[in-house]
């Protein structure tokens, strides 16, 4: 019989990209990991993690990904590769097992997937993803699909920080969380 789950694993990843086609899709790797550990009872944030990782494919991020990233090169020229960061982020993550791994979309569950094939890896975050963008069309009982800002508008939230950086980006969807799983409308916390 499996433990009863005990956290949420809000994670939000940023990647090497570019608006011209220098980066293709399949080629994109994270340049940051940011996650928020909610607890499953009162959906509370209870830990966060945050690092950049240094690209090996694409070590140049493109202007257009700083740009939308505010990632600067410096910050990971001076970061771990995706192996030893990963093997952080799995082990900080295990000490809240058992936990289920959850993002906005499907996006950040298949870019860990592709980081881990690229490095050959066994994927270490567990087998089940909730994709917190369905589940708050669902709770809003649309069949539309929101980006992570116009959700935080729908549900009456600022966006705090700054969009697109993996840390901020998770810290938002996870007060998204409450709504999204039904038990909203989410508090201004
Ligand atoms: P986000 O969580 O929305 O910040 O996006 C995660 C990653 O997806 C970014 O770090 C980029 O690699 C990629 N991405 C997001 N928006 C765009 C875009 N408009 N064009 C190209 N790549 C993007
Ligand atoms: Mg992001």
């Amino acid at each position: 019989m499996s433990e009863a789950l005990r956290h949420y694993l809000v994670v939000d990843l940023e990647a090497t990209c570019d608006d011209r086609g220098a980066v293709p899709r399949e080629e994109m790797e994270i340049i940051e990991i940011g996650a928020v550990m909610v607890d499953v009872e009162g959906l509370d944030a209870v830990d966060e993690f945050q690092a950049f990782v240094r690209p090996s494919r694409h070590p140049t991020l493109t202007d257009f990904c700083r740009e939308l990233t505010t990632i600067q090169q410096a910050e990971v020229d001076a970061a771990d590769p995706f192996p030893e960061v990963l093997a952080c982020f799995a082990a900080w993550a295990e000490t809240y097992a058992p936990y289920r791994l959850a993002s906005w979309g499907d996006y950040d569950r298949k870019q860990f997937h592709q980081d881990c094939a690229h490095h050959r890896l066994p994927y270490p975050l567990g087998k089940e993803h909730m994709n917190i963008k369905a589940e708050f069309s669902r709770a809003l009982g649309t069949k539309k699909r929101f980006g992570m800002a116009a959700a935080l508008r729908r549900a009456g939230l600022p966006l705090r920080g700054t969009h697109h950086r993996g840390i901020d980006d998770a810290r938002n969807i996870a007060r998204l969380l409450p709504l999204a799983l039904g038990r909203g409308p989410a508090t201004g916390s």
